[in-house]
């Protein structure tokens, strides 16, 4: 039965904390704090390989990569590979940039670049089960899985049109690091790797400064608080592990060190722990 109650339309039986509300209300969110997040695939490792840090290096590094990404998924560890854009990306921002694009077409025009490398990685594990992984697949992710098969997808968040704008400038705020950390946390992984070309996060870029000192553990929260100039990861990452439900820390590690990925995938302690405060 439908009826008009506080000028609001009531159906039978439909009725829950959520009727007749706007939902933005603040106390009604608050009341919603704690309500569980369940986990979807749990046993899920999510590896960014990086582009400007590691496809842009070409074989030398990304062969090693690889190599221990397949022999773990042969293993039988659950992967879902994601990728970075790397110099080509960049380039196609600062053109972007220059001829007075929008954030929105700049995250459209940085979704390209990352398409690429996926599909080199995907071609060089194919007969491994290397296969293209875009969002409408990831409904049947499980049935990929186990097939034994190794998706790989772009990094890129698919906002595109509905990228919001930064706090300042144009740049994109959520880029492949953003992308891969925010499909990792809806899958509710096991844990997200960020392999990179450094062996974690420094106190400053130690490619421009030599007295840079290495941070094996930190909070994401004191990151964002501290001040430092520059970043192993997107900041847009460090905001959303702080809101996280399910994946409260990430590991961001050195690919270049033969060995690295196999022993991050082992759960072991290698380069560094980015946490939520609250983790
Ligand atoms: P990717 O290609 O994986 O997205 P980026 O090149 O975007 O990697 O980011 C990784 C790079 O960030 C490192 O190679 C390093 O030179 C730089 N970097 C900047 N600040 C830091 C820092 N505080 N600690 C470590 N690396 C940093
Ligand atoms: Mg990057």
């Amino acid at each position: 039965m439908v009826e008009r109650r506080d000028g609001k339309i009531w159906v039978d039986g439909l009725t829950t904390q959520f009727t007749g509300q706007s939902l933005s209300s603040l106390d009604l969110i608050e009341s919603e704090r704690d309500h569980p997040t369940r986990p979807v695939l749990p046993d899920l490792w999510v590896v960014k390989v990086g582009g400007q840090s590691i496809m842009d290096r070409g074989a030398s590094a990304v062969n090693p990569i690889v190599e221990q990404i397949v022999a773990a998924r042969k293993a039988g560890q659950q992967i879902l590979v994601g990728t970075g854009g790397g110099t080509r990306a960049r380039h196609a921002y600062a053109i972007g940039l220059d001829l007075g694009m929008p954030t929105a077409m700049l995250a459209r025009i940085g979704g390209s670049v990352p398409v690429q490398n996926a599909r080199m990685l995907q071609m060089m594990t194919a007969k491994d089960g290397g296969i293209m992984c875009y969002p409408d697949d990831f409904e049947k992710l499980p049935l990929y899985l186990q097939l034994g098969t190794l998706p790989i997808m772009s990094g890129m968040p698919p906002f595109e049109f509905w990228e919001k704008a930064p706090e300042i400038g144009r740049i994109p705020a959520n880029r492949t690091d953003a992308g891969v950390y925010l499909i990792a946390e809806f899958f509710g992984a096991k844990g997200v790797l960020f392999v990179k070309d450094e062996d974690g996060l420094y106190t400053d870029d130690p490619k421009k400064n030599t007295n840079a000192t290495f941070i094996p553990e930190i909070a994401a929260r004191e990151l964002l608080d501290g001040g430092q100039d520059d970043l192993v990861v997107e900041r847009a990452v460090l905001e959303y592990l702080e809101r996280a439900k399910s994946v409260k820390e990430i590991r961001v590690l050195n690919g270049l060190v033969d060995g690295n990925v196999t022993r991050a995938l082992r759960g072991e302690n290698v380069g560094t722990v980015i946490r939520a405060s609250t983790a």
